[in-house]
C-alpha cells in the first residue's frame, strides 16, 4: 500500500467564526498549516486553481507574476528555403547564415506546408535585468529549433498539440494540454549585465507537433496550412515564484488526484490555501517553507516505488515524412541533453538505431553531447532494433536484421548492447519475439500498447512470456497505460491502483515525456518529481535506469505468471492491409534479398570474386536491408502514415531492390564453371533448398519434349532445379497433361495433383485431391460451400481510419460473383488449354468505379490452383476479401508467421477467440481435418479471417484517414487454393507457400556440366531462411536455418565445399561457445543439426 494509514488525521481545527484568517491552530499533525476558515471542499480547491491558472484572474494571481520584466527582441530577420525546395537535408548552416535575411515584426504568417522559414534574432538584455534569471521566449504555429549563432543546435521549440488518448470512446478529449508546449529557452540563469549583443538562429518548420490534419489529428494534411510566428520576447522570471507555482500546483493536483474521501487530500488543499494566505500578505518564504514541510512527509516501507524514465516517443514517420523525424530527433534530444544537464537524476531511454544515426549525420555536435551521456548511463539507448518495427507483417529474417543492425549499431557507436526490447507503440507482438531476442542477448521486453486492446483486459502488467519454441523472457508493460506521462499524481495513482500483478512486484515503470511527435520530458515534470520524490499519500517516485528498473523486476520474476505465444493486440486489425502496394514490395524485397545474398554467399565461398568486390556488393546489399527496415516501422507498413510516407516508402523500395537486383547480376558471371567462355546456355536458379518445378515462359522454342505456346513466340516449359542450386534448361520434364473440360455449365480442370471445378462466375464448387474422393467444399457428395467468392464488406471504423476494421464489419458481406449481386459480370472464357498450363479469364464491375480481372491458372506440376487478380479500385470505406466456404470441420485454423505457425480457434466460445476476427498471417493459411486440408497462399497480403469452416483473405481496404488515396488506384496480387492430406501435411503447405513466391529464375550463361547443388537441407520440417555473408567482412557464411513444423528433428545441412570450421552462432554472429560443429567429408560436405521445435538456429561457416 502507497497511501499512508499510519496517521490518524484529526480535525481539530475548530476555528473561531470571527476570525478572519492566518490563525495558528494547531493540527496534531501538520502543525504551521492552518485549515480553510469555511470547510467548503470546492471553493478552497477551485481557488487554488485559480490561484495558478494560465487563463484566469493572471492579472493578480501567482502566474501573473513569474515573468516581472520582459520585452520584444530588438531585431528579427527572415530568410525562407526556396520554395520548390523538397529537402532542407542539403543546407548546411553556414549556408544559410551567408543568405539575405529581411528584417520583419512577430505576427506573420509562413508557409506552404513543410516548407522551412529561419530567422534571426538580436536582442540586448536591458542593464537593470543584471543577476536575474533571464529567458527568451519563442511562440509559433510550426515547430522550430534554436541555433547558437556558431551553429549549434540549442533546444527545440514547440507548439504543442492535441493530445494523443487510447480511443475508448468519449476519453478522446482532443483537449490541449498546457505543458505540452515547449516555448522558452534559458539564456541565463544569473545575468552578469553584459552589454553584448546576443544572436541567434531559429529554423522553423511548417508544420506542427503532430503534421496539420485538416480537422483533426488523424485527417490527411491540409495544404492551405500556414504557421503564424506569434511572439520573439525577452523576460526576466522570478525563481521563487516559479518554486511556489510548482509547488501549489503539485499540492492542487493532490487535492484533485486523492479526492474528498482522502485525509491526505484535505492536507495538500489546506496548505496550499495557508500558501495563498501568506502570498497574499507578502511572505513569500513563510509559503515556501509550507509546501517544504508537506514535501517532507514520508511514505511507508513497503509503498510501490513507481521507476520513472523519461522518454520522447518519436514516430520515424507517420503524419510528416522521414525528413521531418530527422529534425524532430534533433529538436527533442537537444531539449532533453539540456534537461539531463540541470536535473543529474534525471534518465532518458532512447530506442531506435536509425534515429541515432540520422542525428549523426546531419547533427554531429548534438551526437557527441550524446555520446558522453550515453557513457554516462543517463542517456539509454534500448530496443536493440533499426527501428521500432511492426510487430507482425515483418518476416522471421527481418525480424533477425531489426536486431542485427540495430545492436551491431549500438555496439559500434556506444559500446554496448542494449538489455531491453523495447516497442511501447505496436499493434501485436509475433510469437517468436522470445527466441530472437535471445539470440541477440536480450531477456527483457517492454511495451504498454496492450492496454488498448477493445475486448479483453490483458491479465498481466509484468509476466515471462514464453515464445513459440519455449524461450522465455521478462515482460513488464507500464501500469499507467502510456508513454507519454506528464508526471503527475493521478498517474503515479494509476500506475499502482491499475497493476494487475499486485503483491507480486513493488515496482513499476513511469515513462514520463511528450510522445508520438517527438516533445519528450519538460522542465516542469522534473520539478514536479522532485516534489513527488517520497511523499505521503502518491506512491514514491524514483527516477531509474531501465536495466535498474528491470533488475528489480528479476529480482521477483519467482512471483509472476507466465503468458505462452502471440500477443494479439484486439484493435488496429485493418492494418494488415492498408497500404497495399507497401507490403507487396515489402514481401518483394525480402525475397529478393534473401535470393541475392544467397548468390553473393556463393560467389564469396567460389572464391572469384575480388575481395573489395565482394565487400562493396555486401554494403550495397547492407544499404538495401536498411531501406527495407525502415519501411517496417510501426506506422509505414502498417499503413497507418500520410500519402507523402508512402512516396518516400516507395521510393526506398525501388531503390532497395534495383540493389538487389544489381547485385544479382554482379554475381552471376561468377556462380557457373566458366565464366571466361561466350554466354549460349540457359539455365534454372532455384534459391529454395528443396528440388522445385514450375512451369516457366521462355522465348525460345528450344529442345523441349512437351511445350505449349504462350503467344508472341514464347513457349511454356515445365521446368526443375535443384536446391540450392541450378540446372540446365534443356533438361526439362514431361510432367503428366493438365487438362480443362466444360459439362455441367461448369469448368473441370485437372491435373497430377487435383481435380477442380469452377462456375462460370469463378467460384471454385469442387476441390478433389487425385485418387481422392473426399472433396473440400462438399459433404456426402451435398454441395456445402464454394471458393473463390469475392466479398465487399461495409467498413467503417469507430475512429482509427487506416488501422481499425470493426468486428462488425462482418455483417455486411455482399458476395459479388454469384447472379444475385446485380454485377455485371463476364463470364469465364477459357484462355489456355494444356498440357502445361490451363487458364481461365473472368472479371466483374465491383461498383460504378471499380474492376476486377482474375485469371485462374492450373499448372502441370502445381499442387495449387492460382487466382492472378487485377483489380481497379477507387472505393471509399470498402473491405474486399475473397472467401472460402468449405465443408471441413477445422476447430483450429493455422496461419503462417515469422519462423513457424499460429494456431487460432474458428469459433467464438470466449471473448478471446471473438477479438480475434481479423488476425494476421504471412504467406499461407490452413484449415484441415486430419485427412483432408485447404491452404489458401498469397504473394503479399497478410490479413485473414477464420470462421467456422470459413476462411477469407483480406484483399484491399479504402479507409481515407490519415492518407486520403490510400490504395486507391491499380492493384495485381495472386492467392492460390492447394488441397492437401490434411493436418500432417504441413511440410508441402509450406513449400508451395515458399515456392508460391519465389519463382525459378532463368538466367543464360556458360556452363560446362549440367547441374550444381550449392547449400541443401536433407530431412523434413526444417527451412534455409537465410544464407549471408558475416557482417564483420570476415568472408565467412552465416546460414539461418529453422525448425518449421513444431516437431523435433534431425537434418543434415550439406555446404558446397570444405570448410575451415563451422560452429553455432548467436544472432550478433559471435560463434556460441559450443565446440565447433562434426563436418562431414566425402563426395558431400555436411553438417548434421537436431533441432527442437521452432527453433532458429544461426550457424558460421569460415572457409580459407
Ligand atoms: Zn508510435
Amino acid at each position: 500500500m502507497w497511501h499512508h494509514r499510519s496517521v490518524v488525521f484529526v480535525f481539530a481545527y475548530l476555528q473561531h467564526l470571527g476570525q478572519l484568517f492566518l490563525s495558528k491552530v494547531k493540527s496534531t499533525m501538520e502543525k504551521d498549516v492552518t485549515a480553510s476558515q469555511h470547510k467548503h471542499w470546492r471553493t478552497t480547491q477551485e481557488r487554488v486553481e485559480k490561484y495558478i491558472s494560465d487563463n484566469l484572474f493572471k492579472d493578480v494571481n501567482l502566474r501573473g507574476k513569474l515573468y516581472p520584466k520582459a520585452k520584444e527582441v530588438d531585431r528579427l530577420f527572415h530568410w525562407g528555403l526556396p520554395l520548390g525546395e523538397k529537402t532542407w537535408e542539403k543546407w548546411t548552416f553556414k549556408n544559410i547564415t551567408m543568405q539575405d535575411f529581411k528584417p520583419i515584426k512577430a505576427g506573420m504568417a509562413y508557409g506552404p506546408l513543410w516548407s522551412t522559414h529561419w530567422f534571426k534574432v538580436e536582442v540586448n538584455i536591458p542593464e537593470d535585468w543584471v543577476q536575474q534569471e533571464v529567458w527568451l521566449h519563442w511562440v509559433s504555429q510550426g515547430e522550430a529549433m534554436l541555433w547558437s549563432a556558431k551553429g549549434e543546435p540549442l533546444q527545440g521549440f514547440s507548439p504543442g498539440g492535441v493530445h494523443l488518448s487510447p480511443v475508448k470512446g468519449a476519453n478522446r478529449t482532443g483537449a490541449m494540454e498546457p505543458d505540452q508546449s515547449r516555448t522558452d529557452y534559458m539564456l541565463s540563469s544569473c545575468w552578469s549585465g553584459s552589454q553584448e549583443t546576443q544572436v541567434f538562429y531559429i529554423e522553423m518548420a511548417c508544420c506542427g507537433m503532430f503534421g496539420a490534419g485538416a480537422d483533426g489529428m488523424i485527417s490527411p494534411p491540409d495544404e492551405g496550412s500556414v504557421f503564424q510566428l506569434e511572439a520573439v520576447e525577452v523576460s526576466t522570471r522570478d525563481k521563487l515564484v516559479y518554486k511556489l507555482l510548482t509547488d501549489i500546483d503539485v499540492l492542487h493536483d493532490m487535492t484533485v488526484s486523492l479526492g474528498s474521501n482522502d485525509p491526505r487530500a484535505h492536507q495538500a488543499l489546506y496548505t496550499s490555501n495557508h500558501m495563498i494566505n501568506s502570498i497574499i500578505s507578502g511572505n513569500y518564504s513563510q509559503a515556501s517553507q509550507l509546501a517544504d514541510t508537506f514535501f517532507t512527509k514520508r511514505n511507508g516501507d513497503l509503498a510501490h516505488t513507481v521507476a520513472m524514465i523519461g522518454n520522447c516517443h518519436i514516430d520515424s514517420a507517420w503524419l510528416w515524412p522521414y525528413s521531418e523525424t530527422k529534425r524532430k530527433c534533433a529538436r527533442s534530444w537537444s531539449s532533453t541533453v539540456q534537461l539531463l544537464e540541470e536535473y543529474p537524476e534525471m534518465k532518458f531511454a532512447c530506442s531506435q538505431a536509425q534515429q541515432f544515426s540520422w542525428v549523426k549525420l546531419h547533427y554531429p555536435e548534438l551526437f557527441d553531447k550524446i555520446c558522453h551521456l550515453v557513457k554516462a548511463k543517463r542517456f539509454i539507448p534500448v530496443g536493440g532494433t533499426w527501428v521500432e518495427m511492426d510487430g507482425l507483417i515483418p518476416s522471421g529474417e527481418s525480424f533477425m536484421r531489426q536486431f542485427l543492425y540495430g545492436q551491431l549499431f549500438f555496439k559500434r557507436e556506444f559500446g554496448a548492447l542494449c538489455e531491453e526490447f523495447w516497442l511501447p507503440d505496436t499493434f501485436g507482438y509475433s510469437a517468436q519475439f522470445p527466441q530472437i531476442c535471445k539470440s541477440f542477448g536480450i531477456s527483457r521486453f517492454l511495451t504498454q500498447k496492450m492496454s488498448w486492446s477493445l475486448f479483453n483486459k490483458f491479465p498481466h502488467h509484468n509476466f515471462l512470456w514464453e515464445g513459440l519454441d519455449g524461450s522465455t523472457i521478462l515482460a513488464h508493460f507500464p501500469p499507467g497505460d502510456s508513454y507519454e506521462l506528464r508526471v503527475r499524481v493521478k498517474e503515479a495513482i494509476r500506475t499502482v491502483n491499475n497493476l494487475q500483478d499486485k503483491g507480486r512486484v513493488s515496482t513499476s515503470a513511469f515513462l514520463y515525456g511528450h510522445g508520438d511527435g517527438g516533445g519528450g520530458p519538460t522542465r516542469n515534470m522534473l520539478e514536479r518529481s522532485r516534489r513527488l520524490r517520497d511523499v505521503d499519500g502518491c506512491p514514491r517516485m524514483e527516477h531509474m535506469s531501465p536495466s535498474a528498473f528491470f533488475e528489480r523486476l528479476e529480482a521477483e520474476q519467482h512471483n509472476l505468471c507466465r503468458w505462452v505465444g502471440e500477443l494479439y493486440l484486439e484493435l488496429h486489425n485493418g492494418t494488415y492491409t492498408s497500404q497495399a502496394r507497401t507490403k507487396k514490395q515489402n514481401r518483394i524485397c525480402e525475397f529478393s534479398l534473401r535470393n541475392t545474398e544467397i548468390l553473393l554467399a556463393v560467389v564469396a565461398v567460389k572464391g572469384r570474386m575480388k575481395k573489395e568486390e565482394l565487400l562493396s556488393h555486401q554494403d550495397n546489399l547492407h544499404d538495401a536491408w536498411e531501406k527495407v527496415l525502415l519501411n517496417q516501422f510501426h506506422d509505414v507498413i502498417p499503413g497507418t502514415s500520410i500519402g507523402l510516407v508512402y512516396c518516400d516508402a516507395d521510393r526506398l523500395y525501388k531503390e532497395a531492390l534495383a540493389s538487389s537486383e544489381e547485385v544479382q547480376r554482379a554475381c552471376c558471371p561468377f556462380l557457373f564453371k566458366d565464366p571466361e567462355k561466350k554466354v549460349g546456355e540457359m539455365v534454372v536458379i532455384n534459391t529454395l533448398p528443396w528440388p522445385m518445378r514450375q512451369v516457366m515462359v521462355v522465348k525460345e522454342e528450344g529442345k523441349h519434349e512437351v511445350k505449349q505456346s504462350a503467344g508472341e513466340g514464347q513457349y511454356y516449359v515445365a521446368v526443375e532445379a535443384p536446391g540450392i542450386g541450378w540446372s540446365k534448361l534443356s533438361t526439362s520434364l514431361s510432367p503428366p497433361q493438365v487438362t480443362v473440360s466444360f459439362s455441367n455449365n461448369r469448368y473441370i480442370l485437372e491435373n497430377q495433383y487435383m481435380k477442380a471445378q469452377v462456375n462460370t462466375f469463378g467460384q471454385v464448387e469442387s476441390l478433389i485431391l487425385a485418387g481422392d474422393s473426399q472433396d473440400v467444399f462438399r459433404r456426402e457428395g451435398t454441395h456445402v460451400g464454394q471458393g473463390n467468392q469475392l466479398v465487399l464488406f461495409d467498413d467503417v471504423p469507430l475512429y482509427w481510419d487506416a488501422w481499425d476494421t470493426m468486428d462488425y464489419h462482418l455483417e455486411t458481406g455482399k458476395v459479388l460473383n454469384i447472379k444475385e449481386s446485380g454485377c455485371e459480370v463476364n463470364e469465364v472464357e477459357v484462355v489456355q488449354s494444356g498440357p502445361l498450363v490451363v487458364k481461365l479469364r473472368w472479371g466483374l464491375k465491383i461498383t460504378e468505379v471499380s474492376s476486377i480481372t482474375q485469371e485462374i491458372e492450373l499448372s502441370a506440376v502445381s499442387p495449387y490452383l492460382v487466382f492472378r487478380c487485377k483489380v481497379d479500385w477507387l472505393e471509399s470505406h470498402k473491405f474486399l476479401k475473397v472467401l472460402f466456404n468449405t465443408a471441413l470441420l477445422a476447430r483450429t485454423a493455422t496461419f503462417d508467421s515469422q519462423f513457424g505457425f499460429v494456431e487460432r480457434a474458428t469459433h467464438c466460445n470466449t471473448s478471446w477467440d471473438s477479438a480475434k476476427f481479423e488476425v494476421c498471417g504471412h504467406k499461407w493459411a490452413d484449415l484441415s481435418e486430419p485427412n483432408l486440408g485447404m491452404a489458401v497462399l498469397n504473394d503479399c497480403k497478410y490479413g485473414w479471417t477464420a470462421r467456422g469452416s470459413t476462411l477469407m483473405l483480406s484483399l484491399l481496404r479504402s479507409p481515407k484517414a490519415p492518407d486520403a488515396k490510400c490504395d486507391m488506384g491499380q492493384h495485381t496480387f495472386s492467392y492460390a487454393l492447394m488441397p492437401h492430406k490434411g493436418c500432417r501435411d504441413k511440410t508441402r503447405v509450406q513449400r508451395c507457400a515458399y515456392e508460391f513466391n519465389n519463382n525459378l529464375t532463368l538466367l543464360s550463361t556458360s556452363v560446362s556440366h549440367d547441374s550444381e547443388v550449392w547449400f541443401s537441407l536433407v530431412g523434413s520440417g526444417a527451412m534455409i531462411e537465410a544464407v549471408k555473408l558475416a557482417e564483420d567482412k570476415s568472408g565467412d557464411v552465416v546460414v539461418r536455418v529453422y525448425e518449421s513444423l513444431g516437431a523435433t528433428t534431425s537434418v543434415r545441412l550439406k555446404v558446397p565445399s570444405q570448410p575451415q570450421r563451422v560452429c553455432l552462432c548467436n544472432g550478433l554472429e559471435e560463434p556460441l561457445s559450443d565446440p565447433s560443429l562434426e563436418v562431414g567429408e566425402g563426395d558431400e560436405v555436411f553438417v548434421d543439426l537436431t533441432l527442437s521445435p521452432f527453433k532458429i538456429v544461426s550457424i558460421r561457416i569460415t572457409y580459407n
